[in-house]
């Protein structure tokens, strides 16, 4: 469903050409966005709890090293590694990857369709700072952000690592190296598509409502995201809370349109969250509302990773597509960054 790049999503209230109202926005938040946004993702206890959730409900017909106690326990210990990439100890991973973990739609769609690939993106963004100079700060790569390109080269990771898999099983060689392998890129993807249920990860109001138009008086303090995603899970959303919202397995037929319709159904509940919080949803042990919508958005991250590493295993076994894409590069060019 790649079309839904082709209409650009708006809250309401919002008025104006799509151009006009990315400038409008632009002015207005170009100052918050310089700064790196607090993604930390639904914090140590959420990101755990999806990675556990998620491979506990894999199918029986997946390895069976994958569904061991010890599989488990390490792929939820590796739910929240990508924020441990995070601290000022190693300031160049954090640079590097800090854009990995959000988009930002509201900029991302003035590209139009999405490209596939990082590299496209980066370029289609580059290009649109020069058509938009406006907009030249917040329409950078590393400020809109690569939430659904890390996630799909993650999984294209994956993918190869159980096609490994099925090759050395077949020829009875030993699995154990290739199944470490697994269990990472697996525990790894989780983080990233737990991001993606949380619905400030994939909105420019990130942390407080930053649009001009807010009639409805949304907080437009810096606290919601942690205090959402971190502080009120902690304390209130445990794992009975959320089993029962997994929702039923789902084929995934192509990645990349299946994972991008679940992060725009992410972004179509930022509303939501604002006025849930206004009616102090998540202040304390909140209330009713605010538990069920914080449930069901972990529900629906363990449900997409549980789908996303079945699709990974069945898709592995298709057989490897024939034929270059591109012509090698010339075999005298010995041009740094070929790939080989
Ligand atoms: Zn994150």
């Amino acid at each position: 469903m790649r079309s839904i790049f082709s209409k650009p999503r708006y809250t309401p209230g919002m008025k104006g050409t799509a151009s006009a109202r990315l400038r409008h926005v632009a002015t207005l938040v170009l100052l918050p966005l310089l700064a790196v946004p607090p993604s930390f993702g639904w914090g140590d206890v959420g990101h755990k709890m999806i990675n556990r959730l998620a491979v506990e409900a894999l199918p029986a017909d997946v390895p069976a090293f994958l569904r061991t106690p010890e599989a488990v326990n390490e792929i939820e210990y590796l739910g929240p590694e990508p924020d441990r990439w995070r601290s000022p100890a190693e300031p160049e991973l954090n640079a590097a990857q800090a854009p990995d973990h959000f988009i930002d739609f509201d900029y991302a769609e003035i590209i139009g369709t999405l490209p596939r690939r990082r590299y496209q993106y980066i370029a289609a963004l580059t290009a649109a700072e020069i058509t938009h100079p406006d907009m030249a700060a917040v329409l950078q790569p590393d400020k809109v952000g690569f939430q659904p390109y890390i996630t799909s080269e993650v999984w294209e990771r994956l993918k190869a690592a159980m096609r490994a898999y099925r090759e050395l099983n077949a020829k009875h060689e030993d699995t154990k190296p290739v199944e470490a392998a697994i269990l990472f890129y697996a525990g790894w993807l989780g983080h990233y598509v737990g991001d993606g249920s949380q619905p400030l990860h994939v909105s420019i109001n990130y942390n407080g409502w930053v649009l001009k138009d807010n009639p409805n008086g949304y907080t437009t303090d810096h606290t919601i995201h942690a205090k959402f995603e971190t502080v009120f899970v902690a304390a209130n959303i445990k794992p009975a809370d959320v089993h029962p919202l997994l929702p039923a397995l789902k084929p995934v037929g192509d990645e990349w349109d299946d994972y991008l319709a679940y992060l725009r159904h992410s972004q179509s509940l930022v509303e939501q969250l604002y006025q849930l919080d206004k009616q102090k949803g998540f202040d304390g042990a909140g209330t009713p509302e605010g538990k069920h919508f914080t449930a069901e958005r972990i529900a629906a991250g363990a449900g997409m990773l549980r789908d996303l590493i079945y699709a990974a295993w069945v898709q592995s076994a298709n057989p490897i597509p024939q034929g270059r894409e591109r012509p090698a590069a010339p075999a005298a060019a010995g041009k740094a960054g070929s790939g080989f």
